[in-house]
């Protein structure tokens, strides 16, 4: 796979276990999010009642997980993790409840995707810490109501528009993690190198930083690929240079763009004179599913103001003629 996009392999994700702050104080960035969960956690010590439910919403990366983790090690709760694609059935939610202990925190990535009657269930768990588990089926069947222990959850979701009203009315606070700037990153590379016990030029963290598209699991994870290209050519002292040439090696180019988002541009202005050009068009000029050019190449696109969206298709904007080294044409937006 793509090294921006990664994999989801064993050893990615004991590193990545590796590299995570273990308190709010190690937690680099989202300066608000962090002084808001400060007050809610101070507040529930004071009240020696187990927090309020939190929400945490936004993009893959951005720390969601290691939020949760943090939230239960200031609570000295236990965590216990679990997701919505996981939980297809009540009964599945029920099983997670009912075995929760006194104060426990429990993370559910991707709430957002929990199937409808386990959301019904949710509810009611969040708000009354009670389920009512069904037993028998037809005109026998029976709601057992089930005291559980006060619990907290805390729910992560890569957009908090995803979730139903009653759900998301649900929680007591709600924290938005936003991309961090390049100087942030810096921050987070810093950390990791000094844990990997790599040498790295201030240079050189904000080379590897610019390309991480303000994800901090994308700045550890090009980190660790630049560690491997040293190792191999033998640098001790990892300069802005050295750390160039390793991610354009893994075709990461200079803003964080990888092989498939750089042919999407390539197509757009090459192929297409800058478009308008249809999605399905511009699919299959760069031998994707339209499904994959929407959903994995689009959105940074996008946000990076490199790629527009018209009613009549996709367009080239003046900077991605610019990244891609042409002149921008008269009339190009951006
Ligand atoms: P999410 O759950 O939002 O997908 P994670 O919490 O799993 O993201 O974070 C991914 C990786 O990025 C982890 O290895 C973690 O160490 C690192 N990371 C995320 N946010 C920060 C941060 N603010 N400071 C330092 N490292 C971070």
């Amino acid at each position: 796979g793509s090294l921006v996009r990664g994999g989801d392999e064993p050893e990615e994700r004991a590193i990545e276990a590796a590299l995570r702050p273990k308190n709010l104080d190690d937690f680099v960035g989202q300066a608000r999010v962090r002084q808001q969960l400060k007050l809610v956690l101070e507040a529930s010590r004071l009240r020696g009642k187990s927090s309020d439910h939190v929400l945490l919403s936004g993009p893959p990366g951005l720390g969601k997980t290691t939020l949760a983790m943090i939230i239960a090690a200031e609570m000295n709760a236990p965590l216990r993790i679990s997701s919505g694609p996981a939980i297809q059935h009540a009964g599945d939610l029920a099983a997670i409840l009912s075995s929760l202990s006194e104060g426990e925190v429990l993370f559910l990535d991707e709430i957002h995707r929990m199937s409808r009657p386990a959301e019904e269930m949710l509810y009611m768990a969040m708000e009354d810490f009670r389920v009512d588990i069904v037993v028998g089926k037809g005109a026998g069947a029976t709601a057992i109501p089930l005291e559980l222990p006060p619990f907290t959850l805390v729910g992560a979701t890569t957009r908090a528009g995803l979730l139903p009203g009653p759900l998301r009315d649900r929680f007591g606070f709600t924290g938005h993690l936003e991309f961090y700037t390049v100087e942030e990153l810096e921050l987070v590379l810093r950390r990791s190198a000094g844990l990997l016990d790599l040498k790295v030029s201030s240079a050189g963290f904000s080379e590897i930083a610019g390309r991480s598209r303000g994800t901090p699991r994308i700045a550890n994870r090009l980190l660790r690929r630049v560690r491997d290209w040293a190792l191999v050519h033998g640098v001790e002292q990892i300069d802005a240079r050295a750390a160039g040439a390793a991610l354009d090696m893994y075709e990461v180019d200079s803003r964080g763009l990888d092989r498939l988002d750089r042919s999407v541009l390539d197509a757009l202005v090459t192929k297409f004179g800058g478009g308008p050009v249809g999605l399905s068009t511009l699919a299959i000029a760069v031998g994707e599913e339209p499904e994959t050019v929407e959903t994995v190449a689009e959105p940074f696109l996008v946000r990076e103001g490199l790629v527009g969206r018209t009613p009549r298709g996709r367009i080239a904007m003046a900077a991605a003629w610019t990244h891609l080294g042409f002149a921008v044409p008269d009339g190009v937006f951006g």
